[in-house]
């Protein structure tokens, strides 16, 4: 049972940066033993003792927000703007769970007649967490928050590259004041998963990464009968339509590609234009986008920091390269700087057709392709024509056109008229197709850990 060594690499500068020692596959399991013994007392616990000390995990987020913001940037390469920015999100998942838990999980009483019928919703247990590195607080406490509050406990495998945010994680729960045990990460590589969803302490998994991945954990825990939530990958797309104003609507779309340098799930990827604006919005988009300069992700004001590994750069100029080869033309930006690091440059790709990557894949990078569509309802089959279905989003001056849109017509578990996607505490989060099943956030994300039970008294 060979323990793996996890290190860290800055990719702002290839720098070697910190080593953790993992733990074993028997540590691990000792682990979920713990967990599981804190949540049979944990889930006896009142609501107001559980957000009381969610509330104070907020509080130790809010607290050494720069600390973890700074281990972001090194382990993962995101700027100090937006590290800053997800903690204080996190912070306020903690207390948006703290203040409405006990609503969202309220028994619900059922009109039967000579009985007291209703609806409660018990713990399930301990969740297994496997999380990415691209939000490491933030993919985390969007499950935690609510698992916790639900009377569960939590086992964190977080991904291999972010083992200083994955410990920086249990230890917010350990000061705030959580149970020991109850909340615990194990530093383990992937292969050690199966086990651990096999093990009897764990009651169901989570997972947020990519399509290989959670297919692969769909299918362990179909094997082992457990529940499961896969937030899985997307190929965003935004439609344009003729009435939409040019400018405003590139500015929505940069800022939807951009978002943690393109290295996001709910990043808008597929920019679908109906041809009369074509011209107008490809100009608008490359200024948008060219506003994105590459710099020091420790520099408050860069907005394009270094993608998260070389490996991953070269993924995604790949990509690039490979549409070009297929048709697709450069507007801005798809030359790898000359410098050590994971940079990639605000690129805009436009005559993107089906057969190329840009297209058909998931490009995780700062990387905008421009489709064209010959009409609204053109557009509307481009959009949906894709394995994923995770965000989108239209941009319209119309707005009762833009809603018919967006609630009727795009296959995507979240649509936005004239604003990009982000994930909020308030709203279901989550996708259709292969961008997974199950919800996270709100009371439908709170409710996909309990065990929905009918209860009635005669
Ligand atoms: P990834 O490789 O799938 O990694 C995610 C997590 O899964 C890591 O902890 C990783 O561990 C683990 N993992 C990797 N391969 C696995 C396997 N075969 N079986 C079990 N676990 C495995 O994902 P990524 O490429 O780092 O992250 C980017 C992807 O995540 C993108 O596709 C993105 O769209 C998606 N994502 C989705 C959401 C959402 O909410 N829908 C949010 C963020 C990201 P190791 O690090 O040890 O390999």
């Amino acid at each position: 049972d060979a323990i793996h060594e996890f290190r860290t690499v800055d990719p702002a500068t290839l720098e070697p940066g910190r080593s953790y020692p993992g733990h074993s596959a028997q540590q691990a399991a000792e682990a979920a033993a713990r967990a599981a013994a804190a949540q049979r007392a944990w889930r006896r616990t009142g609501f107001d003792e559980r957000a009381r000390l969610m509330r104070a995990a907020g509080a130790v987020l809010r607290k050494r927000r720069d600390e973890y913001a700074d281990l972001m940037t090194r382990e993962m390469g995101k700027t100090v703007t937006d590290g800053r920015a997800e903690v204080e999100k996190c912070a306020g998942a903690c207390e948006h769970f703290a203040a409405h838990a006990e609503r969202y999980l309220a028994r619900q009483p059922v009109d039967i007649e000579g009985t007291n019928a209703f609806v409660t919703f018990n713990p399930l247990g301990v969740v297994l967490a496997v999380m990415p590195w691209n939000f490491p607080f933030w993919q985390v406490f969007r499950f935690a928050a609510p698992a916790l509050m639900a009377g569960n406990g939590g086992v964190l495998k977080h991904a291999s590259n972010a083992p200083g945010c994955a410990l920086a994680i249990e230890s917010v729960f350990r000061e705030a004041g959580f149970p020991e045990g109850l909340f615990a990460t194990v530093l383990v590589r992937s292969e050690a998963i199966e086990a651990l969803i096999g093990d009897p302490n764990i009651a169901a998994v989570t997972l947020t990464g990519s399509v290989a991945a959670g297919r692969s954990v769909a299918a362990i825990a179909g094997g082992r009968l457990k529940k499961c939530v896969l937030e899985l990958g997307g190929s965003d797309a935004y439609l344009v339509l003729e009435d939409a104003d040019a400018a405003a609507a590139a500015k929505v779309c940069a800022a939807a590609r951009m978002v943690n340098a393109g290295q996001s799930c709910i990043a808008g990827k597929r920019f679908i234009v109906v041809k009369p604006l074509r011209e107008a919005f490809e100009a608008a988009l490359v200024e948008a986008m060219r506003g994105y300069v590459i710099g020091d992700p420790r520099d408050a004001a860069t907005r394009l920091g270094p993608l998260q590994s070389v490996d991953a750069r070269d993924q995604v100029h790949e990509q690039v390269q490979r549409s070009v080869a297929g048709g697709a033309r450069l507007l801005l930006g798809g030359q790898v700087p000359d410098r050590p690091g994971a940079w990639y440059p605000a690129t805009v790709l436009t005559d993107v057709r089906s057969g190329q990557p840009a297209h058909d894949e998931e490009v995780f990078g700062p990387v905008a392709a421009v489709i064209e569509a010959a009409d609204e309802a053109d557009a509307i089959r481009i959009a949906n024509a894709s394995e994923f279905g995770l965000g989108s989003g239209v941009l319209t001056r119309d707005l009762a056109r833009g809603e018919r849109i967006a609630a009727e017509e795009l296959d995507a578990g979240m649509s936005f008229v004239n604003d990009n996607v982000r994930s909020d505490s308030r709203m279901p989060f989550g996708g259709v197709k292969h961008s997974g099943f199950g919800r996270e956030c709100a009371d439908f994300g709170i409710r996909e850990f309990v065990n929905v039970k009918s209860v009635q008294v005669k």
